[in-house]
């Protein structure tokens, strides 16, 4: 059945060629606007997928949840909280701005929160960092990953709005001085690349309480899953976020080389890649497949046929 659904979604929008590719880190611009593929991983580990499900592209923005989940297992919330908030925002992912009185970051979804964590993994880790997250996504995903070079340099080259974040941070305390070594790593945390499947493991690990449900790898704790699916639910989609939560109803986040994934409380980890974007910089193909499957298995958090609901209802009334 998910095997048929994927094959129907993919039939459906292939030739939906709305939205256009990101263009400000030059080497985004060379993406082939048919590539279209869908993936889904159980939490007890079967992958269905379609189209080109195994094309791999560079994680982007969706690295932001696990090193926000990374740093807040290695200081805990109390710290990170002083450092970035939770909170939605109406800005874009790179607006130059932080939140007025506390002068954080409002979220850890967007770039300033990002490098903003980034840099407090810089300090407590140095060189070893990059290490440490790349062998992260990789055992969420299941597989060794590693950085695309040419993304990368593009990114260092063209990433001076980043710069420019960077240095508001130093400004009010939020970051070390070390701008460039904090970059570094967040361009490359950036520049992992991955495909579907990998993507839609990362979300079957987040599902299945953090284990990865192919390799059986402990990976994030139960506390971490909490923060990392929560701070999705509030701030994933970026300022399209409550759009999202009303119409899709999942933890997701999206990033602007064109992918999304998002996962299924306890059932499912999603992912898809497409890579022309919408205004807001969500790939348009994965959000109509999004919405789509939302609508056909009930996977909106607060829809009556979600299976985590019915789950939730027989131990109520056992
Ligand atoms: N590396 C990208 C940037 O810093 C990530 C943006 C995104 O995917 O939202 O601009």
């Amino acid at each position: 059945m998910i095997q048929n659904l994927l094959e129907n979604l993919y039939e459906k929008y292939k030739n939906n060629n709305d939205g256009n590719v990101a263009t400000y880190i030059p080497e985004l611009a060379n993406a082939d606007i048919k590539d279209f593929g869908i993936a889904i991983v159980t939490s007890n580990g079967k992958v269905f997928e379609v189209g080109d499900s195994r094309k791999e592209f560079t994680i982007q923005s969706i690295s932001k949840p696990f090193t926000y989940g990374e740093a807040l297992k290695t200081f805990g919330e109390a710290k990170i909280s002083s450092y970035v908030g939770v909170q939605p925002t109406d800005e874009a992912f790179n607006s130059i701005e932080l939140e007025p009185i506390t002068n954080r970051p409002f979220n850890p979804m967007i770039n300033a929160g990002a490098i903003s964590i980034t840099g407090l993994l810089f300090e407590k880790y140095g060189d070893e960092t990059m290490d440490i997250i790349l062998s992260i996504y990789s055992k969420a995903a299941g597989r060794a990953l590693s950085i695309n070079n040419e993304v990368y340099k593009s990114e260092w080259k063209s990433g001076h709005r980043n710069r420019a974040i960077s240095y508001l941070l130093v400004n009010f305390n939020m970051m070390t001085e070390q701008v460039e070594k904090v970059l570094d790593l967040y361009f490359k945390q950036c520049s992992i690349s991955l495909n579907s499947v990998d993507l839609a493991t990362i979300g079957a690990t987040l599902a299945n309480i953090g284990t990865n449900p192919i390799t059986n790898e402990e990976v994030f704790d139960v506390s971490q899953v909490r923060h990392i699916l929560s701070i999705m639910f509030g701030c994933g989609m970026y300022n399209n976020s409550g759009h999202w939560a009303h119409e899709v109803g999942l933890p997701a986040k999206s990033g602007v080389s064109g992918g999304i994934l998002a996962a299924v409380n306890r059932q499912l980890g999603i992912a898809t890649y497409s890579p022309p974007l919408d205004f807001f910089g969500n790939s348009v193909r994965g959000i109509k497949v999004y919405e789509d499957l939302s609508k056909e298995l009930g996977l909106h958090v607060f829809d009556s046929m979600n299976e985590g609901s019915n789950f939730l209802r027989a131990i109520i009334e056992a």
